[in-house]
């Protein structure tokens, strides 16, 4: 199988970074071709991948196969690289880390750059009363570890999560996640004293208001699991899997008073909106929403494997000694590479060039809806943007739509990713390090692959 295969180019020079889109083989190319014939022996097949592609370098805006095709990112890895995948100043203080020391692990001779990291959380993060934080490796880590703090905090056990949510794919995690297919499928039981309680989708909620729409929401916490039992509301401001659903102006806020009256921990999820995403440091920050709790993952280091909980000092210092931890949590190679993407996003200005990508993207998206109501809306914010899909002149999702364009992107070397309950949400997210000219060639392609179906 192995010496079959067409042997990977010797490695070059990272592509400019302001090039052009190219493509020199039809998508896969030969060389992806006989990789992919290799991951399906090799690999379970429950790990997917969007793109039957394989990725020699990226950086930048754009990602360079191993046919030589170079293509448009606007996924980052699914917001991971907001800096860009070889950031560099990501890339030498990896390389500097890795000389001194990789892995004492925290837990036994601890680092700088660990509580470097969570001086810079306590400082970012929205709110200037005394926090602390926690480092773990992903995602679902740390919104499990956000709960375990909230339910020793409070004695309590219930947790409140929304419809659309997506949390992991942990056991805990996946009985806070929404959707079945594919993320819960056939993996029960899941944990319990885990409840739904419904989500502002402006889209979809006729006139209700974000106030309405959180009284809505508090009234079947109340009756249907009682704020005395009930530890923590974990939400993500901005929803990510879910379909980039904003919800109403009031909404977030409503919430965190109803949680702050009754001694409920408030967590925002914003491991997908989290680090210049959305044009502000933070999607609460949007509206001065105040977490008492904090989740952060994907945009935060560059794409080392690196999460966070931050909190208020009493709630996170209310866990025992060793209650929180885990061999890997806080890396040194993640950590340094945090620094560097937070020096990144402070030097280079991006939270003001996601308010950018956010101007420039959503007026040509506001170009091709106007002229095709298969476009039912534009969302989200900075450069965490959305189309929700729908047929012609209803409000019915259109998930076919959504898998066809995202097909003629990627053929096209544009990469796009779907989203949403009903599968119908194209997503946008390109790393901040893209320039103006790849966008404008990007949504040249998703114009076109829009204006080449039929309705
Ligand atoms: C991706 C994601 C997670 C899970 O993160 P992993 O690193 O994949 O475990 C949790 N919450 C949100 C909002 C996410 O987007």
């Amino acid at each position: 199988m192995t010496e079959t295969s067409a042997p990977a180019p010797a490695p070059t020079a990272q592509p400019e970074l302001d090039r052009a889109r190219r493509l020199v083989t039809e998508i896969p190319g030969p060389r992806s071709i006989a990789l992919m014939a290799r991951k399906t022996a090799a690999v379970a097949s429950g790990v997917g991948t969007t793109m039957p592609v394989f990725a020699a370098h990226a950086g930048g805006g754009l990602v360079e196969d191993v046919d030589g095709n170079v293509l448009i990112d606007l996924g980052s890895g699914i917001a991971v690289t907001t800096v860009g995948s070889s950031a560099p100043r990501v890339v030498a203080a990896v390389q500097e880390q890795a000389a001194a020391f990789t892995h004492t692990c925290f837990m036994v001779t601890p680092y700088e750059g660990y509580v470097a990291v969570a001086e810079q959380l306590n400082r970012l993060t929205p709110g200037d009363h005394d926090k602390r934080s926690v480092l773990f490796n992903s995602g679902a880590e740390a919104v499990e570890n956000a709960v375990k703090i909230a339910r020793h905090h409070t004695g309590r056990q219930a947790v409140v999560v929304f419809d659309h949510a997506y949390h992991g794919r942990t056991n805990l995690t996946m009985a806070m996640t929404a959707k079945s297919m594919p993320y819960k499928h056939g993996f029960g039981p899941f944990a319990a004293e885990v409840y739904r309680a419904p989500l502002s989708y402006p889209y979809r909620d006729g006139d209700l208001d974000g106030a309405d729409a959180a009284a809505r929401a508090i009234d079947v916490i109340e009756k249907q699991v009682g704020a005395a039992n009930l530890a923590a509301v974990v939400i993500e401001p901005i929803q990510g899997e879910g379909g980039f659903i904003v919800p109403a102006e009031g909404f977030l806020a409503g919430l965190v008073d109803w949680c702050r009256a009754n001694g409920v921990v408030f967590v925002a999820d914003e491991v997908q909106s989290g680090f210049a995403r959305t044009g502000a440091m933070f999607a609460c920050d949007h509206e001065d929403v105040v977490p008492d709790l904090i989740v952060t993952a994907k945009g935060i280091a560059g794409g080392l494997p690196l999460s966070a909980v931050t909190g208020r000092a009493e709630m996170m210092d209310a866990v025992h000694a060793g209650g929180l931890g885990g061999t890997y949590g806080g890396n040194p190679l993640a950590c340094a590479a945090a620094l560097a993407v937070i020096e990144t996003i402070e030097a280079d200005g991006l939270v003001a060039r996601a308010g950018a990508i956010e101007d420039l993207v959503v007026a040509r998206l506001g170009t091709i809806a106007a002229r095709d109501s298969r476009i039912g809306e534009i969302r989200g914010r900075g450069a965490m943007l959305a189309v929700e899909l729908v047929v012609a002149d209803t409000d019915a999702p259109d998930p076919a739509l959504a898998r066809e364009i995202a097909a003629r992107c990627h053929a096209e070397g544009v990469i796009v990713l779907t989203c949403g309950t009903y599968g119908n949400v194209l997503r946008f997210l390109p790393p901040l390090s893209i320039t103006d000219a790849q966008l404008h060639e990007a949504f040249d392609v998703v114009e076109a692959a829009l204006a080449g179906i039929a309705r």
